[in-house]
């Protein structure tokens, strides 16, 4: 599947905060949007940039945010909107929880990468097994009772060791379980939208694709 491969700190620039794409930097004073930088927009100065958006941009923007966050492009971002409005419940929570179950994310979210595109990195180079089995599709969505865990042979990897570090000390959501000694974690539970900590507003997203 295709994703994003340009500069990432520009798209956090062209949504005026933080998106967290690059794990550990994006907390340090190096970040694009540190509190003592100023921000500029990608492409220098326009008066786009400053001006009063129309309510079409704002939802517009909130699904580009949601596209970022998640790393992924605008068919399979809809594919997964057309799954969730056919679901029973409400569409844009669906949706986010959706999005949350990818295999990439919640390798992130375990703490086995420092941000979502490592995440998928370590999906797409098989360093990934759930249930045993060796998963390299980034998109899989996984289900209460699934065992995500590091290849045998992989659990040497410096990025991991570290990236799980930093997890410890952040703690990991309440719908996973994780065995850091053990490279493992498990799905305990599918995401509800109180444990998606994310500055995303679901419900513009809806709005707009219900246009
Ligand atoms: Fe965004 Fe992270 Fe770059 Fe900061 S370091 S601009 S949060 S991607």
């Amino acid at each position: 599947m295709a994703r994003y491969l340009g500069p990432v700190c520009k798209l956090c620039r062209r949504e005026k905060q933080k998106l967290f794409l690059k794990g550990s930097r994006c907390l340090s004073e190096k970040c694009a949007l540190a509190p003592e930088r100023k921000i500029t927009p990608p492409g220098g100065f326009s008066k786009r940039f400053t001006r009063k958006e129309s309510a079409y941009n704002v939802q517009l923007r909130e699904k580009q945010k949601a596209k970022r966050i998640y790393c992924i492009l605008e068919k399979q971002f809809k594919k997964y909107f057309k799954i969730a409005e056919n679901k029973r419940g409400v569409t844009g929570e669906i949706l986010l929880s959706l999005l949350e179950r990818r295999l990439d994310n919640v390798v992130c979210s375990l703490g086995f990468a420092n941000s979502r595109a490592q995440g998928r990195h370590l999906v797409r180079y098989s360093h990934i097994e759930v249930n045993g089995k060796k998963v390299n599709i980034p998109s899989y969505l996984v289900k209460t009772g699934d065992i995500i865990s590091i290849k045998e042979r992989s659990r040497n990897n410096k990025s991991i060791k570290e990236a799980l570090e930093e997890r410890a000390k952040a703690g990991i959501p309440r719908w996973l379980s994780l065995d850091a000694k053990k490279f493992k974690g498990e799905v305990i539970d599918l995401p509800s939208r109180d444990d998606i900590q994310l500055p995303i507003k679901e419900q513009l997203i809806v709005e707009l694709y219900s246009k």
